[in-house]
């Protein structure tokens, strides 16, 4: 049988709704082999879910870097998976920290909005619904379901709330810094959900090219916010680009409705991530 893979999940350290440590132990009862611990912006999930490990599943460590494209106006975001980067390599580590603290900034602005137009959510209690970790729109979107304002996390993300009206942009990392970055961390960088137009304005594959050209090592094609005709256009552009290809599940616990393993990434992919990474080692528990 061949190795499920799973290179895209987050826990509380983030967005999700499972510590790491709860994370790691669905990963194993949800059969996979492989998973990567992937929180937006932090690698606090990582000592965690180490110690969690159980028999039989292999860690890989990583994160979900926030991002933005200024080649167009206004700036394009985007999301870039990181594995195996050392944490402790100073410059990246600042810029997570510096990302993290505008986020908090970005959600206490977002809360003030929805204030000034009388709905009644409260900073505080969002802050602490996220616990100490990387704080997001998710969380707000919370607060406005427990206000009794939307049913779904979904509903929260629609034009009338956190998805537009308010919707406000965060202070992400210039993409090609990014790159850099976990380049020089020993990591290796994969554009994650590049064509999800879903979510919002994609960027061109010109941008993919130049991208490829500065460091980037991979393209996630198979993601449940791309079409079959997408998941295909990314998987053209990764041969002709020579980028390798991986699919995963984006799991964020029941801030989604997405299953741990609902896609997976190939051996191959996979080796060839853990053979160019120089920072951290996937942990096997022994
Ligand atoms: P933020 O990082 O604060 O801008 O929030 C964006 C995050 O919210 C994404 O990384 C997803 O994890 C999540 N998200 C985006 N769109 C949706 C959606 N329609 N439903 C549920 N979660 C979403
Ligand atoms: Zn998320
Ligand atoms: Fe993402
Ligand atoms: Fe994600």
């Amino acid at each position: 049988m061949s190795a499920r893979i799973d290179l895209h999940t987050h826990s509380t350290a983030s967005d999700g709704t499972l510590g790491p440590a709860e994370l790691v132990r669905a990963a194993a009862d949800a059969g996979l082999d492989v998973v990567a611990l992937t929180d937006h912006d932090t690698t606090a999930g990582w000592e965690p879910a180490v110690a969690a490990l159980p028999t039989g599943l292999t860690l890989v460590r990583g994160a979900e870097l926030s991002c933005r494209w200024f080649g167009v106006e206004p700036a394009i975001p985007l999301h870039l998976l990181a594995y195996l980067f050392d944490p402790t390599e100073p410059e990246l580590a600042a810029e997570l920290a510096r990302v993290r603290r505008a986020r908090e900034e970005r959600g206490e602005r977002i809360v003030r909005l929805l204030q000034a137009d009388g709905i009644r959510v409260s900073w505080s209690e969002i802050l602490a619904g996220a616990a100490g970790g990387t704080v997001g729109r998710p969380h707000i979107a919370q607060a406005l379901i427990r206000a009794g304002l939307v049913a779904t996390t979904t509903e929260a993300f629609g034009p009338r709330w956190l998805g537009e009206r308010y919707r406000l942009p965060k202070e992400d990392i210039d993409v090609f810094r990014a790159v850099a970055l976990v380049r020089a961390a020993g990591g290796v960088p994969v554009f994650a959900h590049p064509r999800a137009s879903r979510r919002g304005r994609i960027v061109p594959d010109e941008l993919i090219v130049e991208l490829a050209a500065a460091g980037l090592a991979g393209l996630e094609a198979d993601h449940e916010d791309h079409s079959p005709a997408e998941r295909e256009h990314v998987r053209a552009l990764a041969a002709e680009l020579g980028l390798l290809v991986t699919g995963s599940s984006d799991f964020h616990g029941t801030h989604k409705t997405v299953r741990l393993g609902a896609f997976t990434t190939g051996a191959e992919a996979y080796e060839r991530i853990v053979a160019l990474a120089r920072g951290v080692t996937p942990v096997a528990s022994g």
